[in-house]
C-alpha cells in the first residue's frame, strides 16, 4: 500500500486550472520527484498535501487514512512534513536554538499528558545529533543569519526532520545554490531519505535522476508520466514536453 495517495486532485485559481484530476502516489521508504516546467503547478500540489491549499476536488489519503480537510498542525502530527521554495527558518536564532524549538514542538504533541517531559539535557543532545547529521556541528552556536544559503537550507532540512516525518515534501530544495553546497544538500535528502519517504520537487536533472526510485513528470496541472528514472528517461512524450535537449548521465 501507498503511504501517501493522491486521487484526482484539482486545484483552480480563478480561471486557471492550476492542478487537473491528478492521481499520484508515494510508496513507504520511497524518493519519489516530481518534475515539470515552471507554473506546471508542482507547488500547488505540495501546498494541497500539506494542507496549506483545499483542493476543489479529490482526496488525499496518508497510510490509509482520508486527510483531505484535516489542517496542515493535524496533517504534521500524522507525519506529514514539508520545506519551502523559500527558506524557512527563525531568524535571529541560532542554529541550536532553532533546532530545540522544533523539538520542543514534537515533544509537546501526542496529546499524552501524563508523558513526562523530555528533558533539557536529552533535547540538547538530540539537537546536536541532528546538527552532526547534517554536517552543521560547527555552526551550532551561530546565529542563522550569519549562514550561508546553502547552511541555512540544511538547517530547514534538519527543522523539518526534527518533527520525525514519515513523508517529507521537499520544494526545490536545491535551489540558488551553488555546485558545493548543493552537493552538501543532496547528500542531506539521501541522508533524510533513510528515515523518511520524500517527494522531492526539483529542477535539478542531474540530482533527481541521482535520488529519485521514481520520477513523476507534471505538466499543465497534471500528469504526464509516472515511472522509473529509466522509464521516465526513455518515455518520448516526456522527452518532447520536457527533458529536450538533457543528456542523461551516462
Ligand atoms: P510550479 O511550482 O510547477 O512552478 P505553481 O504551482 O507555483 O507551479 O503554479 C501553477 C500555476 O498556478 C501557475 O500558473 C501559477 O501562476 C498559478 N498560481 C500558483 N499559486 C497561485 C495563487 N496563490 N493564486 C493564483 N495563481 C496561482
Ligand atoms: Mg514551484
Amino acid at each position: 500500500m501507498s503511504l501517501l495517495d493522491v486521487r484526482g486532485i484539482t486545484k483552480r485559481f480563478g480561471g486557471l486550472l492550476a492542478v487537473y484530476r491528478l492521481d499520484l502516489d508515494v510508496r513507504e521508504g520511497e524518493v519519489h520527484a516530481l518534475i515539470g516546467p515552471n507554473g506546471a503547478g508542482k507547488s500547488t500540489l505540495v501546498s494541497l498535501i500539506s494542507g496549506l491549499l483545499q483542493p476543489d476536488g479529490g482526496e488525499i489519503w496518508l497510510d490509509g487514512r482520508n486527510i483531505t480537510r484535516l489542517p496542515p498542525w493535524k496533517r504534521f502530527h500524522l507525519g506529514l512534513g514539508r520545506t519551502f521554495q523559500i527558506v524557512n527558518i527563525f531568524p535571529g536564532r541560532t542554529v541550536q536554538e532553532n533546532l530545540v524549538i522544533a523539538l520542543l514542538g514534537r515533544h509537546k504533541q501526542g496529546g499524552d499528558l501524563w508523558r513526562p517531559v523530555a528533558s533539557r539535557g536529552h533535547i540538547l543532545r538530540e539537537a546536536e545529533e541532528l546538527a552532526s547529521f547534517f554536517g552543521l556541528e560547527e555552526r551550532f552556536g551561530e546565529k542563522v543569519d550569519v549562514l550561508s544559503h546553502g547552511e541555512r537550507r540544511l538547517v530547514e532540512l534538519a527543522l523539518a526532520l526534527a518533527g520525525r516525518p514519515r513523508l517529507l515534501l521537499l520544494d526545490e530544495p536545491l535551489a540558488g545554490l551553488g555546485a558545493e553546497e548543493a552537493e552538501r544538500v543532496k547528500a542531506a535528502v539521501r541522508r533524510i531519505a533513510r528515515e523518511a519517504s520524500v517527494l522531492l520537487v526539483e529542477h535539478d536533472m542531474d540530482a533527481v535522476f541521482q535520488l529519485a526510485h521514481r520520477i513523476s513528470v507534471m505538466v499543465y496541472g497534471s500528469l504526464l508520466a509516472t515511472g522509473s528514472p529509466e522509464e521516465v528517461r526513455s518515455n518520448p512524450q516526456v522527452q518532447q514536453a520536457y527533458l529536450g535537449e538533457y543528456e542523461p548521465l551516462a
